[in-house]
């Protein structure tokens, strides 16, 4: 009788279907386990698994299969046996199987297991067994193998014993390995809960003892007494150690070599043990914290690493026997202490140090813990939460062989605990080290595998070796850049490397010290790099430049009330003042100067943005641009000049670069066309940046600002070594650089300007003269921009083989006599140089794809009847020529005269060009219109200069581009400017349609203070004329009060009200308090009569804020009051009460006091005049010279 036949009479079929599926038992046990069994193996080779036969083993499954089943009687035909390559080729899903489940056990583990993890789904179950030997494969992992492959198998605490035996899985999960691309290998794993099922039960007694055992393990010896044996080291000398494993360290590999370290303990002793030899790497899944066991076979070996310290080794005759008890002592030393919860209250440590760079340093502590992981922040980057409120660093260890997933139980000893690290994460964060040890208690019952990410920057880590607060952030920072970078400006693969650039420069950190790996494992007391760590919690936060724009957008209205837009006073203007002085409004925000987080605000820490330099498209605005995937901000930015000082961007080289913006200024402008007091407005915003190029870091530079760094690092005197890795890193576009060396870039930015390679050009070195502004003209059915510039032209046309983009000025170029003048005109397409195109700046000018010298000549421009005009020659440019700046400049540049604000008050010529700062602006809108301008129809600037002398500048903005950064505090530059004197003989600028605007540098803009007004001596003031339009601060006394007026005014037209309007026509129902005083101030030197109006008002006559409304409310009848303490109404009014008491005041010692005031002298006085003066009975007539008029901006009590 055959072997089938002795099995299948074993069990008594009912019916066809249990005798088809005992068969398929008993024949895939003959061809896939049998074979492997009797394949020579290390401890297979014991007579009695080689014996065993088919049936033997088949029986032995089915019984198997039968006790764990709920219902024995039945045979589980719906179960298929399946290969191991079956499962690997044909199983594609994450699975689970379990035999012996109920349909009702079944739905009720899935049902805990989605509840314990909301929005995962349970593993789905398969009827598939698995059947193998269990066996040791490459360092140290376990793998389930039959005949016809093998499969990694992970095991929670397997035993020794599991080794080499054929084994039945009763419960276990498939995790297929998604990624594509790798070996059949590692396709997959297989997650083994519980302990497999032997097949040969006779075995399972025999395994205790086996020969060459005993005798090591009767001999062995307890911690304390190895420690001893330890320190005298006998050559030759085999001992067997027992204890409690203290600590198991990860498995590292150095220099191919693969080995790990656990320590054994007892009450009071440790030794550490080494386990090197190859064939007992698989003891790395057997060994855990807490477990105790017996290791014979220990050597005594020296560890140079370990600074040449004693350490138990691993021999290849060492066995390992786990839960050991030995026969005299008993281990009852207390499990250690694990945590599975973490107190907020319990977390606030100590205040952080400051160590010696200033940076607040914090101690972590060591701690155990146990929990549940909740989520995969990042696999590659070793990141995940447990218990929902705790982050896990896995990134200071090696990558773990399998990757932890979302339902994990995880137990952790020696776990650094930290607090704070990264305002990013959880507040609570444990991280691992090569101390510590991690071990997976349970496997998660949910699927779902998380997405392929970067591994790149653990890599980085084991590289440069930073802190572990630094690491966090840049893990935060890269998975946001692979959002707003990826993938239209970067290729995924360079987003760990630039999210690392940026770290190094924004935390101002470079390469850390060596790691220490011996000393980290094995030293007592424990230090390793996440012993300290820095917090900040104003560290840089990255936004998208999406994000950063909503968020301002959002607040700029949320944070304002109107009437802090009003000035100092608002309660007195009329309506129209009220309203233009809603008109317009900014906010600004510096990045750099945040008082720290505030809650539920995006912009709550130090901003930070990163994206690529572009030039305006045709339909933005003329500005530069940053740009990232999700959005573009227009930015005005300034750099540092050749001469130094700040001016207008002018280096073409940053178009296309990739730069991170640290420092800048976010400004919204707020339109608001309000109608006050009625309740109708209309408000809009405008949300750009303002900057310095200097202060940018550049990620990844463009070919031409490689070229330029280059360059000045010969002018510097050759030392480039600073620049040379930014040289190497640039690839962005691709061109192939004679003799420069050239490396795989870690940053490469995949979109770019396209150009260069071998092709033909003509170019023209310019020096622009002079830029006109924007202006929109109508083209076909849309709107285009055009400008033009008026240029010398340096040299002649030449012609190139391949693009010279911005290299340096060769003789050819330069070698002309004459300098001829041509007017570049931009529209359309090339109107986006505007804002890199400066006056005294030198540019080539390349025409690419032509050898033709003649396109780049400018022609005359014909007038009507085609009389050619003496105009100078005209050259389009077209939109696919190039401008490239030329920052080494080939001949000494002319700069273009430029006054200043006294130079054009002082001025006879009608058209100026100056350079001012802005103090204050007020918008002037055209209610009858709307404008291409939005609300703002027109703007009118007050600027000055260092002298404190100002001027008034308006800008018709109707007919051009509303232009970024007019605020205060900004200098400009005004070019083709015509300067006007207005009837009363004051001079003021006016915008022309050739008017250009340009902002040279920022100022602070939150806080625009004049400078401080010039000490004046009155005397000295009333005769100079220069002084005009000036403001000074004078220190006098008062002499006397020469008129007070107290006034309820229509808010409309400004009439005297009296519950209605007097004026008849007005239907104002609005009225304001408004008031005004003048008064003789001697300050030694002479005399001046000064104007005091509105808020300045009831300071002046020393009113607390209560008087003066009681004051509003007593003139509410009468409407108003005039006083002349000096005239006659002392005299007339006497027994008004009203009046009296401000007679008395007005001549009270309260009033006539010593002052400090800062006022404007107008820019026109009065000139000589007839007066009358009155003596006695007589009036007499004489000239005069009219006393000094000021007007107060200021007062403040001496
Ligand atoms: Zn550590
Ligand atoms: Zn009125």
């Amino acid at each position: 009788m055959d072997s089938l036949q002795l099995f299948l009479d074993r069990f008594r079929a009912r019916g066809e279907a249990e005798t088809i599926w005992l068969k398929e038992i008993f024949g895939f046990i003959s061809e896939h386990l049998c074979p492997e069994l009797s394949e020579p193996a290390p401890l297979a080779a014991d007579d009695a698994v080689t014996g065993v036969c088919a049936d033997q083993l088949s029986v032995c499954l089915v019984r198997k299969l039968q006790e764990n089943m709920a219902v024995t009687h039945v045979l589980p035909v719906s179960y298929r046996p399946v290969s191991v390559s079956g499962l690997l080729s044909l199983q594609h899903l994450a699975c689970v199987s379990n035999p012996s489940w109920t349909t009702n056990q079944q739905r009720a583990w899935e049902k805990e297991a989605e509840l314990s993890l909301p929005g995962h789904l349970a593993l789905p179950r398969v009827n598939l067994l698995l059947i193998g030997c269990l066996r040791e494969g490459p360092a140290g992992e376990w793998r389930l193998t039959d005949a016809s492959g093998s499969v990694r198998c992970e095991c929670l605490s397997p035993s020794p014993l599991w080794l080499n035996r054929p084994v039945f899985l009763p419960h276990w999960n498939y995790i297929p390995h998604n990624a594509p691309g790798q070996n059949q290998e590692v396709r997959g794993y297989v997650e083994l809960i519980g302990s497999p099922a032997l097949l040969c039960p006779d075995l399972e007694q025999g395994l205790a003892a086996r020969p060459g055992e005993g005798a090591g393990l009767s001999r062995a010896v307890g911690v304390r007494e190895a420690a001893g044996l330890l320190d005298n080291r006998t050559r030759g000398q085999r001992i067997s150690v027992f204890g409690l494993v203290g600590s198991v360290c990860p498995q590292l590999v150095v220099a191919g070599t693969t080995f790990f370290c656990f320590w054994l303990t007892d009450e009071s002793h440790t030794v550490r043990v080494l386990v090197k030899d190859i064939s007992r790497q698989w003891w790395t899944q057997c060994v855990y914290v807490g477990l105790s066991v017996c290791v014979t076979a220990l050597r005594v070996c020296v560890l140079r690493g370990w600074r040449g310290n004693n350490i138990l080794c691993v021999t290849e005759q060492s066995e390992l026997h786990t839960n050991y008890t030995h026969t005299d002592t008993l281990l009852d030393t207390p499990p250690p202490l694990v945590m599975s919860h973490v107190d907020n209250e319990d977390c606030e440590e100590v205040e952080p140090e400051t160590d010696k760079a200033g940076l607040r340093m914090k101690k972590s502590r060591v701690i155990s813990y146990q929990g549940t992981v909740t989520q995969v922040v990042s696999d590659g980057a070793g990141l995940y939460v447990i218990d929902r409120k705790v982050g896990l660093c896995l990134a200071y260890q090696p990558a773990t062989r399998r990757k932890l997933r979302a339902g994990d139980s995880v137990e952790l000893h020696h776990v650094h605990f930290l607090y704070r690290p990264c305002p990013d994460f959880p507040p609570s964060m444990l991280c691992t080290c090569l101390r510590s040890s991690l071990r997976v208690t349970a496997f998660s019952r949910v699927g779902g595998a998380p997405p392929p990410d970067s591994a790149g920057l653990p890599r980085l880590l084991l590289e440069k070796n930073t802190g572990v607060s630094e690491y966090l952030w840049t893990c935060h920072v890269s998975s946001q850049l692979a959002h707003s970078l990826v993938p239209s400006l970067l290729k995924q693969q360079s987003v760990s490397a630039l999210s690392w650039k940026l770290m190094e420069s924004v935390w101002r950190r470079g390469r850390g010290g060596r790691r220490d790996i011996y000393s980290e494992m094995l030293d007592e007391p424990h230090t390793c790099p996440l012993s300290q760590y820095s917090t900040d919690p104003a560290v840089h936060q990255y936004l998208s430049v999406s994000v950063l724009i909503g968020s301002l957008h959002s607040e700029c209205w949320s944070s304002v009330s109107l009437s802090s837009l009003l000035p100092p006073g608002g309660s007195s203007l009329s309506r129209s003042q009220l309203n233009t002085a809603l008109a317009w409004s900014c906010r600004t925000l510096t990045s750099a100067l945040r008082d720290g987080p505030r809650t539920g605000d995006a912009l709550g820490r130090r901003p930070l943005l990163v994206g690529l330099l572009e030039l305006p498209t045709p339909t933005s605005e003329p500005t530069v641009q940053l740009r990232d995937a999700t959005g573009a901000v227009a930015c005005v930015v300034t750099e540092t000049s050749r001469e130094g000082g700040q001016r207008a961007a002018f280096n073409t080289a940053w178009i296309g670069c990739l730069v991170c913006v640290e420092q800048f200024t976010m400004v919204t402008e707020r339109f608001l066309q309000s109608d006050f007091p009625s309740y109708q407005h209309l408000n809009q915003d405008k949300v750009y940046l303002q900057f310095s190029l200097d202060h940018l870091h550049i990620l990844s530079p463009s070919v031409a600002m490689a070229t330029h760094l280059g360059q000045r690092g010969e002018e510097l005197g050759g030392d480039v070594t600073e620049r040379k890795q930014t040289v190497e890193e640039e690839e962005m576009e691709g061109a192939t650089t004679a003799g420069r060396k050239r490396r795989k870039a870690s940053v490469t930015v995949t979109t770019g300007p396209v150009g260069g390679g071998f092709r033909p050009c003509v170019s023209l070195v310019i020096r622009v003269e002079q830029k006109e502004g924007v202006v929109q003209k109508v083209q076909g059915v849309g709107l285009t921009h055009c400008f033009s510039v008026r240029a010398a032209v340096v040299g002649p046309v030449v012609s190139w083989g391949r693009d010279p983009k911005n290299g340096p000025v060769t003789d050819r170029e330069t070698e002309t006599e004459r300098e001829d003048k041509v007017v570049l005109v931009l529209s359309g397409g090339s109107a986006r140089w505007f804002p890199l195109l400066q006056p005294g700046c030198f540019y080539r000018l390349t025409a690419p794809n032509t050898q033709d010298p003649s396109v780049l000549i400018g022609r005359g421009v014909s007038g009507q009847g085609g009389v050619e005009l003496h105009t100078d020659p005209t050259l389009q440019v077209r939109s696919n020529w190039r401008l490239h700046t030329l920052t080494r400049q080939p001949l000494q540049a002319l700069s273009p005269t430029v006054l200043s604000v006294s130079e054009v008050l002082d001025s006879r010529s009608d058209m100026v060009c100056f350079q001012a700062r802005v103090c204050d602006r007020i918008s002037l809108s055209d209610r009858t219109s709307s404008t291409a301008a939005g609300v703002c129809a027109g703007v009118r600037l007050t600027v000055w200069d260092q002298t404190g002398r100002t001027l008034q500048v308006y800008l018709d903005l109707s007919h051009t581009l509303y232009p970024s950064g007019l605020l205060p505090g900004n200098t400009l530059l005004l070019s083709g400017f015509q300067r006007r004197v207005s009837r009363s003989g004051g001079v003021y600028c006016r915008s022309l349609p050739v008017s250009c605007v340009t902002v040279m540098s920022l100022g602070d803009t939150s806080s625009v203070r004049p400078p401080p007004a010039p000490m004046m001596h009155l005397g000295v003031w009333a005769v100079g004329r220069e002084q005009s339009g000036i403001v000074g601060r004078v220190r006098g006394h008062v002499v006397c009060f020469l008129f007070l007026q107290l006034q309820w005014s229509c808010s409309l037209c400004g009439s005297l009200y009296l519950q209605t309007c007097s004026s008849s026509q007005c239907p104002s129902t609005s009225s304001v308090f408004q008031s005004k005083a003048k008064l003789v101030i001697d300050d030694g030197t002479g005399e001046a009569h000064v104007w005091f109006s509105g808020a300045l008002v009831p300071p002046l006559l020393g009113l607390a804020d209560s008087k003066w409304e009681g004051l509003q409310r007593a003139l509410r009848v009468r409407g108003h009051v005039r006083v002349y303490p000096r005239g006659r109404s002392l005299v007339c009014d006497s027994d008004d009460p009203l009046l009296h008491f401000l007679l008395c005041l007005c001549s009270s010692d309260v009033v006539c006091r010593q002052l400090s005031l800062t006022c404007r002298k107008p820019n026109q006085q009065r000139s000589e005049e007839m007066k009358r003066f009155s003596r006695g009975e007589r009036d007499f007539m004489t000239r005069v010279t009219p006393p000094l008029q000021l007007t107060c901006l200021h007062l403040e009590a001496v």
